[in-house]
């Protein structure tokens, strides 16, 4: 299962590709299964039909805990570090999660929770909540975590679509400098919810909340009354394991589901290939478990591996900087997985944060979230890996399930901003507007899947015909990802930004990612966004959003150096024909650029920006909107 070198993986993929059933039938038997499965695949792209392992029999929680017990029951499965770097880290052994997670199962069960249930779970970046999903896994009630910074609406709006009848959640949450409510929040969105039934709460921050009799519940006081033996109820592969709500960058929130056994297979042999896991590793996603990233890879991905994986309450920026660097020496950490909008951000605070923290226990480092540019990518691989770190730029998205195009930290030969080669058993594809396969290197187009992988969504929920409509109908026959990319002469892939997000200048197709990864490396500049807006010579002109590090001198100077550098490292074609300078971006709470509100804005249509429920702070729209040119 484990690939150790290039022409391991060379090998692995041809397999992958020549036999697919045999290739996923031998990683999967590496699991621990009640029952075996009866046929390994069936699919049927044009009704958004695929189910794997079929037949088989699991419980995901039986691999990613009891199967570890004996040999590693005392290893770390958590270590937790809290928001302030002055309270105590902990540490949670297999052992003592298994107990913690099967506590829980009880204490679901004992309040009506049953196979098929779902479950609602807002809950900060505590233990607690990796408890949580395991004791939903435990019981096959389907999981639906929420990002603890959502608002009640957008909260009631996802217990409404997938109609819980249980809300986990807590008093409150530390975030940086801020305590912020969460029970508070999650009553004011059941006054918009029915199904509801009960609200486990667990204390965090203590703040005063209110607690309604015969429907809030404490977590402590809870688990004090139920055993700690819980069998794993079993559950058929293709039973959902959870729903989880993609993070909205391009439109409304799609409720991604996905299954047991599929996504568990597929989540674990990714987990261990591309970040090359070893025993004893201290492993750090700085994700949050709200999102998939979370999900696959600080949940189920390293604790179906037995690895270590370290969970961060806090923020990057508290109490200043180098909180990252400060856990990274802290808890000896050997791989850090990332995303390109926080080393940016880290970036901007120039280097004296993360000198005198020692690094070397790190060994290798991982992207994922967007399209890396090359001053970030540069950054984080020199400064933050000592030059001797492999970076992998994982490509991926809810609905894959785990990551798809990526390097094998130390395997793979890296390129600067290229997420590299697919994985074993992902055939992409390159098509053009009609979805003709663009076949050979040196080509650019839309980015297309030829074939199902275990963790390939399964259904949008209670809405079939949304996944089949998004995924599955742009270019029949083929899963549809919505990203743009390009293969290079070496059969290296690049993404280059969404396909909505492809400029037609003159003729001339141009991602936003290559236009921002230029103006990302001009003197001064923090970040920046590009759109297309419409252009009466050229169809389409570029318009630029651009963050400095402090207020240009002289606009219109610093506007013709930018473009300057555009032009130097794309090409005269690329120049920005607009620069807006902004103070912020309008961000999806997970960190992406929410580009069609900035489309908008630079159409002058200022009127109906769409659903903006899911950004991180609605308050920059207006600023932007005041600056527009
Ligand atoms: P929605 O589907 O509702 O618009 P979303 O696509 O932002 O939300 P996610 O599933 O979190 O939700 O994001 C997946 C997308 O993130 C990918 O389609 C791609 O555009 C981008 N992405 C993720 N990782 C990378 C990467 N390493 N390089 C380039 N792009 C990436
Ligand atoms: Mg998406």
């Amino acid at each position: 299962m484990r690939i150790k070198t290039f022409e391991a993986y060379q090998i692995a993929y041809r397999q992958s590709v020549e036999d697919p059933e045999g290739f996923w039938a031998e990683v999967a038997q590496q699991f621990q299964w009640r029952k075996p499965w009866k046929k390994v695949l069936s699919w049927n792209f044009n009704e958004a039909n695929v189910k794997w392992f079929e037949g088989g029999v699991l419980n995901i929680t039986e691999n990613a805990l009891d199967r570890h017990l004996a040999q590693i029951g005392n290893q770390p499965a958590i270590i937790w570090e809290p928001n302030d770097p002055e309270d105590k880290a902990v540490s949670i052994s297999y052992n003592v999660l298994h107990d913690r997670v099967c506590r829980f199962a009880n204490v679901l069960k004992k309040h009506g929770v049953k196979k098929g249930d779902r479950v609602c779970i807002y809950l900060p970046m505590v233990p607690e909540l990796t408890v949580a999903v395991l004791a939903c896994a435990r019981i096959g009630a389907i999981h639906s975590v929420v990002f603890g910074g959502f608002s009640a609406k957008s909260i009631a709006d996802r217990i409404n679509d997938a109609e819980c009848n249980m809300v986990i959640t807590s008093d409150g949450a530390y975030r940086g400098s801020k305590v912020i409510p969460m029970k508070e929040t999650v009553d004011a969105a059941l006054d918009q919810c029915r199904s509801v039934k009960h609200v486990i709460v667990m204390t965090r921050t203590r703040t005063p909340v209110s607690m309604l009799k015969g429907r809030d519940l404490w977590w402590e006081e809870e688990v004090k009354h139920v055993d700690s033996v819980c069998a794993a109820e079993p559950m058929d592969a293709e039973d959902p394991l959870f729903i989880l709500y993609t993070s909205g960058s391009t439109g409304k929130p799609k409720g991604v589901v996905h299954t047991c056994g599929g996504y568990m297979v597929y989540a674990a042999y990714t987990f261990a290939n591309v970040f090359q896991y070893e025993p004893e590793e201290v492993y750090f996603c700085t994700a949050d478990i709200g999102w998939i990233t979370g999900h696959s890879y600080i949940v189920y991905g390293p604790l179906c591996t037995g690895a270590t994986s370290l969970i961060f309450e806090g923020v990057p920026t508290y109490p200043d900087a180098s909180r990252l660097w400060q856990i990274v020496e802290k808890h000896q950490v050997n791989i850090l997985y990332t995303a390109p909008t926080a080393i940016r951000s880290l970036m901007s605070f120039g280097l004296d944060y993360v000198k005198g923290h020692d690094l070397s226990s790190l060994k290798k480092l991982g992207s994922v979230g967007e399209p890396i540019n090359e001053e970030a990518w540069h950054w984080f691989k020199t400064n933050i890996g000592s030059d001797n770190c492999p970076l992998a730029d994982t490509w991926w998205q809810t609905e894959t399930g785990g990551i798809m195009i990526s390097p094998l930290a130390g395997i793979t030969h890296e390129k600067p901003t290229f997420a590299t080669l697919p994985l074993p058993g992902i055939q992409p594809v390159i098509v053009d507007e009609n979805g003709k396969e663009i076949e050979g290197n040196g080509v650019s187009g839309n980015l297309c899947m030829k074939f199902p992988w275990p963790g390939i969504i399964r259904t949008t929920y209670g809405d079939h015909e949304r996944c089949k409509q998004t995924y599955f109908s742009t270019y029949p026959g083929m899963y549809f990802t919505g990203d743009g990319c390009l293969r290079d002469e070496d059969g290296y892939y690049r993404i280059t930004g969404r396909v909505d997000d492809v400029l037609n200048v003159s003729g001339h197709r141009i991602g936003t990612a290559e236009v921002e990864n230029a103006i990302n490396m001009h003197l001064g500049v923090v970040e920046s966004a590009v759109v297309g807006y419409t252009h009466d010579i050229k169809g389409q002109g570029i318009y630029a959003y651009v963050i400095a590090e402090s207020e240009p001198e002289d606009a219109e100077m610093f506007r013709k150096d930018i473009a300057a550098t555009v032009s130097r490292i794309i090409g005269p074609i690329a120049k920005p024909d607009k620069v807006q300078f902004v103070t912020g971006l309008p961000k999806t709470r997970s960190g992406k650029i929410m580009r069609r509100i900035l489309r908008k804005i630079s159409e002058g249509d200022m009127g109906n920006l769409g659903d903006i429920s899911t950004l991180l702070d609605p308050a920059v729209v207006e600023d932007i909107k005041r600056g527009a040119l």
